[in-house]
């Protein structure tokens, strides 16, 4: 699931940055607005409604590819197309390490 190799250290080293809220691109509908949104060194992002970084599942999930957010300092809005938002039971996914 990741979106390539890491250019820096192999795996992406995902650290929190702030919170997300998850809004349908197509309708402007909320989503969900209790994400977490990660982001490695060298670029890759990362958003998800767990909380992998605790150990704890990652449950629905957007990965580098299907970013479109805008940033405001503790807070992104990501706008998504539903149907690209993924969904694991797993603490972990191949690529990436969660820093707590
Ligand atoms: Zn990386």
């Amino acid at each position: 699931m990741a979106t390539g190799d890491c250019t820096l250290y192999g795996v992406h080293k995902m650290y929190m940055v702030s919170r997300a809220i998850i809004k349908n691109k197509y309708t402007g509908n909320t989503i969900n607005s209790h994400w977490s949104y990660y982001k490695c060194r060298c670029g890759d992002l990362f958003a998800c409604s767990g909380a992998p970084q605790l150990g704890e599942p990652i449950l629905d999930y957007l990965t580098n590819h299907y970013m479109n957010g805008a940033g405001q300092s503790g807070i992104i809005t990501i706008h998504v197309d539903p149907s690209d938002i993924n969904n694991t039971s797993k603490r972990t996914l191949p690529g990436f390490d969660f820093i707590p």
